[in-house]
């Protein structure tokens, strides 16, 4: 079976992207140069009949740069307000961004408390559902003005592989500052090499991450990418992590060629999405 194939035939398809990838690193203002090129793939894969949904950090930074917070350590309260302030920031940034497009966007913001009440896990879902039924691009985040470290989701890999999990969408892509998955890390083993396929992920892999994580190998962590990939390829969804740098690389995934690390789908009928995010 060819893997890289297949993915021309994905048709819901979620892309998450960092902070990181979406600032200046020397500022810490939003790169609206790659904002305006992912808002044209995103809305182009919708062209091509695929649903879109987009999970998009940025909140804290925006914010924090707004408020004239950056370079200091923030209290709780001050992240959750900076979050405040940058979330209405950066969609207001895509409202108008997907609006040169004519593409309607909405906004939804998740707790996990989304996900442990049923009832609310169901209108998450059904809100989802007719959305993409609409043609909207949903565009998740962290509700992080209401999240407390009891009840947050932790970062945003993990949290695009939910919503993938929860929309049974096809295909994850983590738009991230490193390439893919190495089996050791690159910066400080020169040894390490590049990982572009894992058919099954099993221990071996998800050991690789423990002792690479909150290395340089990746600022949202190596091992954070790993539980993401477990819970999309055990919900049934294939997962690439890609380098941000350029943004068309999307556009090389959906065209099957061997760009990032692919992780393929493996269904587990057994694995409990609810005990994983606990
Ligand atoms: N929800 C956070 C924000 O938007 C980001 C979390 C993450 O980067 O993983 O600022």
């Amino acid at each position: 079976m060819n893997y890289r194939e297949e993915l021309k035939n994905k048709k819901r398809i979620v892309v998450k992207i960092g902070s990181s990838s979406l600032t200046h690193k020397e500022t810490g203002f939003l790169n609206l140069e790659k904002l305006e090129k992912l808002v044209r793939v995103l809305t182009n894969l919708c062209g091509m009949g695929k649903e879109v949904i987009l999970v998009s950090s940025g909140a804290i930074a925006v914010g924090r740069k707004k408020l004239g917070l950056s370079g200091k350590e923030l209290t709780l309260a001050e992240k959750q307000a900076c979050a405040a302030v940058g979330q209405a920031q950066l969609m207001m940034t895509y409202q108008k961004l997907f609006s040169e497009y004519n593409q309607s966007v909405a906004q939804i913001l998740m707790t996990k408390i989304t996900m442990m009440w049923e009832e609310n896990k169901t209108n998450a879902t059904n809100t989802f559902h007719e959305l993409l039924k609409l043609g909207v691009i949903p565009i998740v985040n962290e509700n992080d003005t209401i999240s407390t470290y009891e009840i947050q989701f932790g970062d945003n890999d993990r949290l695009s592989a939910i919503v993938t999990s929860l929309t049974d969408a096809d295909l994850l892509i983590l738009m991230s500052d490193i390439d893919g998955l190495y089996t050791d890390d690159p910066n400080i083993n020169k040894d390490a090499q590049f990982v572009d396929i894992v058919e099954e992920l099993d221990d071996k892999y998800l050991a690789m991450g423990k002792s690479t994580s909150g290395s340089s190998v990746g600022t949202g962590g190596m091992s954070a990418k790993l539980t993401a990939a477990k819970i999309a390829t055990y919900s049934g969804a294939d997962m690439v992590i890609a380098n941000a740098e350029d943004v068309n690389i999307i556009n090389d995934i959906i065209q099957g060629k061997n760009v990032g690390t692919l992780f393929v789908a493996n269904k587990n009928e057994k694995f409990d999405l609810i005990e994983e995010i606990k």
